[in-house]
């Protein structure tokens, strides 16, 4: 990774996003973290950045908005920089099964999960076209991969991901800019924390490495596909999820 390279990463101040932002720091990106809720916690993770050397500062911002995206690029390009490396990672779930599905419930999982990537990424790619080079990468799921029973909404948006970063990648392929996508399988976070003990145990059935993945797991692939290494690698979905889903 080139040193002082710019990176946003949406959804930082907790679980997945916010190991990607520790990781990304510590190779030396400058490192934007974007929260909607949780500004202590994004203080919390800058404050960890800049205590290990690097440099980072928080960013509220509603990424399921377009206009909320629009401006957290705009304010993070004017603070720190032009942005290189994107991180899509924002994201929630409302699990209902399809038949109780509420409309909210639908909407709310695509705007967040979807429509947030498209905004996000639309608002940098100009920078990145510019600048010859960029990194784009979006959190996807297993659950966009394999379907889920009670995530309808959530697996939808995800596999969505998969279509429109395909698309995004072949655009600008020849610009000098990847954009990949990372499938976690079962990580350990808020997100699962509320997951019923059953569903917990049978997710772990399912894994063959024997354990739930950690932040840390999928940082380490972001690392990657944000690296200056990874050029030659675009248009990909790489399972970050203990040999869940292989072929
Ligand atoms: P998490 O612990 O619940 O954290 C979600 C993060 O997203 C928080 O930082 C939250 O910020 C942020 N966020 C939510 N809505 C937002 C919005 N509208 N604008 C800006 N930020 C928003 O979730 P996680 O487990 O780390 O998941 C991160 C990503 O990985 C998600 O896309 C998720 O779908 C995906 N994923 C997770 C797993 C897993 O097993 N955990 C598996 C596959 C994929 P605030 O707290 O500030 O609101």
């Amino acid at each position: 990774m080139s040193a002082g390279r710019v990176a946003l990463v949406t959804g930082a101040s907790r679980g997945i996003g916010r190991g990607i932002a520790i990781a990304l720091a510590g190779k030396g990106c400058k490192v934007a973290v974007n929260y909607q809720k949780s500004a202590s916690a994004a203080e919390d993770v800058c404050g960890i950045i800049r205590s290990n050397g690097g440099t980072a500062a928080a960013f509220g911002a509603d990424v399921s908005s377009a206009e909320g995206a629009a401006s957290l690029v705009e304010s993070v390009t004017r603070e720190i920089g032009a942005i290189e490396i994107l991180v899509n990672n924002a994201g929630i779930t409302r699990d209902n099964l399809l038949m109780r599905m509420k409309g909210s419930e639908w909407d709310d999982v695509l705007r967040t999960n979807l429509s947030s990537v498209y905004y996000c990424t639309q608002a940098v790619i100009r920078g990145m076209i510019k600048a010859k080079f960029g990194r784009i990468i979006a959190v996807s799921s297993v659950s966009g991969l394999v379907g889920n029973a009670g995530q309808a909404n959530y697996s939808a948006a995800k596999a969505g991901i998969l279509g429109m970063i395909k698309s995004v990648a072949r655009e600008v392929a020849s610009r000098g800019i990847t954009a990949n996508v990372i499938a976690p399988g079962y990580i350990e976070t808020d997100m699962t924390g509320i997951l019923p003990e059953d569903a917990k145990r049978a997710a772990l059935s399912q894994i063959p490495a024997g354990r739930y993945g950690s932040p840390d797991d999928v940082a380490s692939a972001a690392v990657f596909l944000a690296s200056d290494e990874a050029a030659y690698i675009t248009g990909q979905v790489l399972a970050v999820d203990g040999g869940m889903t292989m072929m």
